[in-house]
């Protein structure tokens, strides 16, 4: 087991030949959901998955899982994946990474002639970006129960065509149910998106969840009046609230390292005119963090120190939480194969939480699931310019092919 490896070359060739299908001009990929690329996309991954003697099956979500038998095939699978649809100026490795890494893994297993107690399953979500049809991860999400299938296939794009007539068109509507059924572990291996890997000079990044959010809007109202003959003293001045709490979200964040983020990153000042005094602004406030104990406390800070500001000031104020996302916990185990995976394999690593969603979020509330991270380079991703190392990509698969053959146990 110590000596298998996967081929770094075979998978980077891969990726390469993926990245042909909607191929921009600054070196990125536009292939948007259920489009003809998306189609076409599909269509290489599933011609590599029959070559790799897998089975195929599609749900009613569009939702791909190529399937490698195990010796006890009623066991309930091992399962990898990720997404093959990209932004609209989007890279080479977001979700085509952790779909390709599993198809290498399976390559890697028939190579080496390795049987499997449990079979093993590598899954393409369907539109994991959100970029056609919002929500994103809408069809891990009905996977998982969180959306009902209804709601998912009535996903509208621009144009008002909608997932469930985009399917049929392209051929992937399939007939399987989307979710129910048993799954051992997850495993979703992803570029970390972010820059911490490569400042930390990390390989691998075990990914212990995400962070959980809430988001707020905030009107303040205070009164216009003209800024020369107002004295200071007799002001109501909204933007001045405002600004006193974008700085405690700021303190807020400060407060609560390592992990927390709280951003304040639109606000409108009305009328904002360089001679009046504000007298309406509205802004947003962006919370983050793993712990949902500290979240609710950094809600409880905010809420309190924005009311005071308020009622001193006496101005009046609108509060709202506009959504609220639970943090995801990884599955112990899980977490704990990828540890080990990486160790086995001789490559740095540290623990890590997600700062973007992902298909691995949802899976979660069904399935044991840990997730994967390597460096990619400045952590720009959602870019054209997005770039990975060849050799990290193989690191990431092999601790994946570790990770895989520790759940799904060698015959
Ligand atoms: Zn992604």
């Amino acid at each position: 087991m110590q000596n298998m490896n996967v081929k770094g070359d075979r998978l980077w060739e891969s990726l390469m030949e993926m990245a042909k299908i909607g191929a921009t001009e600054k070196g990125g990929c536009c292939r948007l959901a259920l489009t003809d690329l998306d189609k076409e996309g599909r269509d290489l991954f599933s011609s590599w998955c029959n070559d790799a003697g897998c089975t195929i099956k599609v749900d009613k979500m569009g939702n791909i899982f190529a399937r490698r038998a195990g010796t006890r095939d009623d066991l309930p699978p091992v399962m990898t994946g990720s997404h093959l649809d990209t932004q609209p100026t989007g890279g080479k490795y977001d979700g085509v990474f952790g779909v390709l890494a599993g198809l290498e893994v399976l390559r890697t297993l028939n190579d080496f002639d390795v049987k499997t107690e449990h079979p093993i399953e590598v899954a393409v979500w369907t539109n994991e970006e959100g970029s056609r049809f919002a929500p994103a991860m809408v069809a891990s999400g009905v996977f998982a129960g969180v959306f009902d299938l209804e709601y998912g296939l009535s996903r509208a794009d621009l144009d008002g065509k909608t997932m469930g007539e985009e399917l049929k068109r392209i051929g992937y509507a399939g007939t399987e149910e989307v979710g129910g059924r048993e799954i051992k572990a997850f495993f979703e291996a992803h570029i970390e998106q972010g820059p911490i890997l490569e400042h930390e000079e990390k390989t691998i990044g075990v990914v212990m969840g995400a962070q959980g959010q809430r988001w707020y809007e905030i009107t303040i109202t205070g009164q216009e009046a003209h800024a020369g003959p107002t004295p200071m003293a007799r002001r109501k001045d909204a933007l001045v609230a405002a600004s006193k709490i974008v700085c405690e979200v700021n303190r807020i964040g400060l407060d609560n390292q390592p992990f927390a983020c709280a951003t304040v990153g639109l606000i409108q000042s009305s009328p904002n005119s360089r001679n009046t005094i504000p007298g309406e602004v509205f802004f947003t406030v962006d919370f983050r963090h793993p712990k949902d104990e500290i979240l609710s406390k950094m809600d409880a800070e905010l809420r309190a120190f924005a009311e005071k500001t308020a009622k001193d000031g006496g101005y009046e104020m609108k509060f709202e939480e506009i959504w609220y996302s639970p943090p995801v916990e990884f599955d112990k185990d899980c977490v704990n194969a990828v540890r080990k995976g990486s160790e086995i394999a001789g490559y740095s690593h540290m623990d890590i939480i997600s700062g973007a969603g992902h298909d691995a979020c949802y899976v979660s509330r069904v399935a044991p699931t840990g997730m994967i991270f390597v460096p990619c380079e400045n952590g720009i991703s959602h870019n054209e310019e997005e770039e990975a190392t060849p050799e990290d990509l193989a690191a990431g698969c092999n601790v994946l092919l570790h990770a895989i053959v520790e759940r799904a146990n060698i015959v």
